[in-house]
Formats: C-alpha cells, sequence, structure tokens
C-alpha cells in the first residue's frame, strides 16, 4: 500500500489528486445536467403530502482517506465527484472505528444532490465489521466517543497514524487520527448492536461471508440475535448463495455496497431503494417491506 508519510507529502498528493478529478468531475456535472438524479434536491422532499415513492441508488459503505488500508484519493470532494459520476443517489461514509471525516464528506455534498449517511464501521471484540450508519452527525459522534473508549492503547504506533488522516470539507489536512482505529475495539456485537440503536442508527454487518471480518465468516453461522434488519454481502457471493449458506431462516434485506478503499471501486457495488425520504426510517422500512418501500436489486 502506497500511503503518505509526511503532512507536506501528503498536501501535494492532494492537490494532485485534485487536478486528476477537475475533469472527472466536469463530466460529472456534465452528464447529471442531461440526466437529472432521481435523487437530486428540489424533488419534494419534505413535502410530506404529495411524496411519492422514488428510487434511490445507494453505496452505503465507503472508506475515506481516514482508514489506514484506503487510499489517499479518498478525499471528500473527489468522493462526491465519483458517487455522481457512478449516479449514486446515497452513500454511507463507514471508516474504521471513526467518523472523523464523515461531516467533511457532508459538507463536500452540500449542492451535489448526493445524500451522505454518517457512519462508521465498527470491529467487535470477536474481530466481525458492523456497518453503522446514522442521520446525522451527532449521533455517529456520540457512538465515536465509546468506540474511541474501547480501543487498545497502542504505544508507540506513530508511523501508522501517518495513514490516518482527518480533513476538512475542502479537503484540507486537519491533522492525524491518532488513535489504533484498525484494531478490535472491546465491545461485543451486542454492545455496538445497543448502543447503536439507542442512538437511532442503523447497523448492518459487513460483507457476511468474509472469514476474516464478515459476521458469518467469523461465527460461522447466523447469529439469531441481535435481529439485524439487513446484512451485507460481498462480491464473492450471490444473494442466493448467501441466502442459502447462511440466511435460510431469515428473510432479512442484503446489501449490496462497494466498501470503496480507493475511488474507482465506489458504485461498483450497488442497492436500490425505494423510499419516500432519504432516512435510515425509510431505509428500514424498505428492508421490511412496508408501505410499499422496497429494495430493487438486480
Ligand atoms: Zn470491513
Ligand atoms: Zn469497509
Amino acid at each position: 500500500m502506497w500511503r503518505a508519510s509526511s503532512t507536506k507529502w501528503a498536501c501535494g498528493a492532494l492537490e494532485r489528486g485534485m487536478r486528476r478529478a477537475e475533469g472527472r468531475e466536469q463530466r460529472a456535472e456534465d452528464q447529471q445536467s442531461l440526466t437529472p438524479s432521481p435523487g437530486g434536491e428540489g424533488r419534494g422532499e419534505g413535502e410530506t403530502g404529495r411524496l411519492t415513492l422514488q428510487c434511490y441508488t445507494a453505496d452505503l459503505h465507503i472508506h475515506t482517506l481516514l482508514s489506514p488500508c484506503a487510499e489517499i484519493e479518498m478525499i471528500p470532494s473527489l468522493i462526491i465527484a465519483a458517487a455522481r459520476m457512478a449516479g449514486l443517489d446515497m452513500i454511507g461514509i463507514a471508516d474504521h472505528n471513526s467518523c472523523e471525516n464523515a461531516g467533511a464528506v457532508m459538507q463536500a455534498s452540500e449542492g451535489s444532490g448526493v445524500k451522505v449517511f454518517p457512519g462508521m464501521e465498527v470491529q467487535s471484540v470477536e474481530g466481525v465489521h458492523l456497518l453503522c450508519l446514522f442521520d446525522e452527525l451527532d449521533a455517529a459522534l456520540e457512538m465515536q466517543e465509546a468506540v474511541y473508549g474501547s480501543l487498545p492503547n497502542v504505544p508507540g504506533a506513530a508511523k501508522m497514524y501517518e495513514q490516518q488522516m482527518v480533513v476538512d470539507g475542502s479537503d484540507e489536512f486537519v491533522k492525524y487520527c491518532e488513535l489504533p482505529i484498525s484494531l478490535p475495539t472491546s465491545m461485543d456485537i451486542d454492545e455496538i448492536w445497543e448502543r447503536v440503536t439507542d442512538l437511532k442508527g442503523m447497523v448492518v454487518p459487513s460483507h457476511v461471508d468474509r472469514l476474516e471480518t464478515g459476521l458469518c465468516g467469523v461465527l460461522g453461522l447466523m447469529p439469531e440475535s441481535p435481529e439485524f434488519e439487513a446484512f451485507e454481502i460481498s462480491p464473492n457471493i450471490s444473494e442466493e448463495q448467501a441466502r442459502s449458506r447462511y440466511l435460510s431462516e431469515s428473510n432479512r434485506a442484503i446489501f449490496h455496497d462497494s466498501d470503496a478503499h480507493w475511488l474507482s471501486a465506489i458504485g461498483k457495488q450497488q442497492t436500490v431503494f425505494c423510499l419516500k425520504h432519504r432516512t435510515l426510517a425509510e431505509i428500514r422500512m424498505a428492508c421490511r417491506g412496508e408501505g410499499g418501500r422496497r429494495i430493487e436489486n438486480a
């Protein structure tokens, strides 16, 4: 993995990344002007009396350059530009055990038509990755506080921290995150689920089929509790395979997300939600098939 080793280098890389993105962003704007996004602003969201269901294309699991395993090109403006190019109406920002760049991506999304859900990918003490999404940044930050308090104390790991960059909504370097966010927390799956649920967030087990960090891969089965409303599968398995291997007794929703760690991966896996609003409450209704809300995967 080729990553920044100094702030100076990082800033130069960000500028180069921005220059490379200029052409792409213009193409994205051209594309949007020709084909209005169903998730664009000004389409009557909030006018509850006249709303009809609309289909929104989503990729709810995207990392930024804060994750030590993500590329440095994963800065807010380029993530939004890539999301628009991929035709996405909703994205989720989920760095490992941290949401310190989620607010920056939300700022960068203003006026883009792309709805950003702040969140993080929390690693449980069992080693399972759990995608935790929120409507509001404050709730995500409250969860982050609990997560930070449950990370192990790893002294003398400064080199690792230099791969964990926090930026602002203009892609400017702010600081390094000096916590071992790529390590498991001391919270178990039930505690993470309870905390996120208390904060009105949603927990979706990430890439459940992965042997090392997927819920089913690690535990070898689908636990009866907590009652997750949806599961995410990796591109390595089809819905049919996942249901027959892990979900045979469950009709829970399946998410397809890219788990993007670099720009070209954004939107490579997508889930289509038919909703009235782009909120977690509506996404939950779609998971349960309530009120006409639904998931339309290929
Ligand atoms: Zn993961
Ligand atoms: Zn991930």
